[in-house]
Order: C-alpha cells, then sequence, then structure tokens
C-alpha cells in the first residue's frame, strides 16, 4: 500500500456517514429484505446467483443478535418461498461470538438448522483475527451435523490460512477464499499484495486437492486467470466450484465470467447499519475513496 493509499485509509474512518453513503450506495441494495430482493431477481434473469447478507456487525449486547437472527430466518424462509437462487451470508459477530462463545454458537446452530429444514445453505463469514479461531471450530462443529447446508471463509491474507485449511481436511469442505479485508497485524497477516495474491493461488490449489467446494471470491483479473487454470488442471465440472463478487463492484468482470460458462454468485448486502461495510468498500477503492475525502474537505 502506498503511503497515499495508506493516509487516505487512515482517514476514511472520519468521513461523514452522508459522503459515505453518497459513494457507497452501488454496494447496498437498500434498507429492506424486499430491496435485496430486488436485486436478486435482477441478477438472476441474467443467470446469476446470490447470497443475501443481513448489515450490522459486532453488537455489544446479546439483545442485539436476536432481532438479527430472526433476520436470518426470514431471509432463508424468502429464499425457500420465492424460490430466489440465493443463499445467505452471516457474520458470526452479528449472533454474539465476540460476547459469549455458546451464544453464538447456538444462535448459528439455529440458522443452519432452519437453513436444512428449507434444503437452503448458509455461509459464515470470516471476521477479524478475533473471530478466526472460533469460526473455524464453530464451522467444523455444524458441517458434522449439517454437512450440505453450511461453510465458511478463508482469508489468503493470514499466514495461517493454509493450517486451518489443513485442519479442515478431515471433512467435507465447503469455503469461499477470500483476499481478506480486516485490519491485521504483520504477525498475524501478510502485507504484500503479491504474497497475499501467492497464497491465494496455493489455498485454491489445496482446497481442490481436498475435493473443497469453493467460492472464489475476488474481482482480481489475475486470480480469475489462475483459478480458471486450476479449474481445468482438475478437470471440475461447472456444479464443483463458483465464482463469487460483491454487489458494485467491476460488473465488467462478472459479465465476462458468466459469458465464459462459470457460475457466479454476487453478494448483496442490504439494511439499514451500511456504515461499516461502506467504508470498507471505500477502502479497497482508493480511486472512489479519495473523491469521498475530496468531497468532505470541500465541505
Ligand atoms: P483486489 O486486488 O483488492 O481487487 C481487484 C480489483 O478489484 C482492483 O482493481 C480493485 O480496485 C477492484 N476492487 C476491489 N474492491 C473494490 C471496491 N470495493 N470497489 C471498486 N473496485 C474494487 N473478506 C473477508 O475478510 N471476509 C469475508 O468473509 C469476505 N467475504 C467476501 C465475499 C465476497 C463475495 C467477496 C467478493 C469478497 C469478500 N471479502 C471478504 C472481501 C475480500 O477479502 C477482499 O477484500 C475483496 O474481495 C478485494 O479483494 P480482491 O480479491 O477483489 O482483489
Amino acid at each position: 500500500m502506498s503511503f497515499f493509499n495508506y493516509a487516505v485509509s487512515k482517514t476514511i474512518m472520519h468521513v461523514p456517514s452522508p459522503v459515505v453513503h453518497h459513494f457507497a450506495k452501488d454496494y447496498v441494495a437498500g434498507n429492506d429484505l424486499d430491496d435485496a430482493v430486488r436485486v436478486c431477481r435482477e441478477l438472476s434473469a441474467k443467470g446469476i446467483e446470490s447470497t443475501l447478507d443481513i448489515l450490522g456487525e459486532y453488537i455489544t449486547k446479546k439483545e442485539q443478535a436476536l432481532p438479527f437472527k430472526q433476520d436470518c430466518i426470514d431471509i432463508l424462509e424468502t429464499i425457500h418461498r420465492d424460490k430466489l437462487d440465493a443463499n445467505l451470508s452471516v457474520k458470526p459477530s452479528q449472533m454474539g461470538l465476540l460476547m459469549d462463545y455458546d451464544f453464538a454458537f447456538n444462535n448459528l446452530r439455529d440458522i443452519v438448522a432452519r437453513a436444512a429444514e428449507l434444503n437452503g445453505f448458509v455461509r459464515i463469514d470470516m471476521e477479524d483475527i478475533e473471530c478466526n479461531e472460533d469460526t473455524i471450530k464453530i464451522y467444523r462443529i455444524l458441517r458434522e451435523e449439517f454437512p450440505d447446508h453450511v461453510g465458511t471463509a478463508l482469508q489468503s491474507y493470514m499466514r495461517n490460512a493454509m493450517d486451518h485449511l489443513e485442519l479442515l481436511g478431515d471433512g467435507p469442505i465447503n469455503l469461499r477464499l477470500v483476499k481478506g479485508i480486516f485490519i491485521v497485524t504483520r504477525q498475524q497477516a501478510w502485507r504484500d499484495p503479491e504474497l497475499i495474491t501467492r497464497n491465494y493461488i496455493q489455498l485454491l490449489e489445496r482446497m481442490f486437492e481436498l475435493g473443497a467446494y469453493v467460492g472464489i471470491a475476488t474481482h482480481d483479473e489475475r486470480l480469475y486467470y489462475e483459478a480458471q487454470k486450476l479449474i481445468k488442471k482438475f478437470g471440475l465440472k461447472r456444479e464443483q466450484y463458483e465464482f463469487q463478487m460483491l454487489l458494485g463492484v467491476d460488473p465488467e468482470l462478472r459479465d465476462l465470467i458468466v459469458s465464459e460458462g462459470h457460475r457466479l454468485r454476487v453478494y448483496i448486502p442490504y439494511g439499514k447499519q451500511w456504515l461499516g461495510y461502506s467504508r470498507r468498500r471505500l477502502l479497497e477503492n482508493p480511486n472512489i475513496a479519495r473523491a469521498a475525502l475530496g468531497q468532505m474537505l470541500r465541505g
């Protein structure tokens, strides 16, 4: 990261929310589940699947988890009732993981159990380092009970990502592979973008060797190229993997991936708590972040 981009990343946390909203609105479907369903249907008409996410994270009181849990169940029931090409993504911190492991585990179990009843699927997002080990642990337990209905994610910036993958090799594996977006220390995560990319490719290859179903989540054209080579090398059929992208990011690459015959799933966040998510999206796009800062400075 250049010094300028580093400075941008430090400053973006102080940009006022109306400015963030203006620049980040393309990344969020809207305030309500109906908005997410509308976007999901639009994508479906183009042959694109979705994963729906109710925004909100790092709750500080247990009572806050329960409405989010209900939202997750409503999403699963809506997907089932309306026959949407979609599944659910959920954040462990939204279920209280940073307060009480057992409480969060039980919430996540209830959600995955409902998904299993409806023949749905839940992807447990991977958040920051505080959640990392526990998220893997929860995934390992839940996949024993609901092998076809739950997955999680691994981050290639984590220095221990390969160790976590090997740990998962003792059962069916369903993983989203990402570079990683949270603020982590040098001891925990690689900082060099080239190294993160190389680790991503190595992890993807090992996942395929282990017979994992992988959601290859990236907007990096080089990774798309490398993933295609690995898909060919392992002779994978279309149903054995998928690409994933975020709503609002590089629709041109998205359409290219679909036109080349791959499955593609778009992550659709919605809800009133869009600020944290939107700030992270701005951080990933220095050009837009600079424009947001410029607007803030101009007042
Ligand atoms: P990059 O090298 O960051 O980006 C490649 C290209 O895409 C660059 O040109 C870049 O400018 C462009 N780009 C990337 N982001 C944006 C943006 N916001 N706006 C405009 N252009 C952009 N991270 C986690 O830590 N945990 C998760 O559970 C998680 N889930 C994710 C789910 C999905 C479906 C996706 C796609 C990403 C997820 N991420 C998650 C975020 C991920 O870790 C990366 O931060 C993000 O995908 C950017 O990495 P990249 O592979 O696209 O490569």
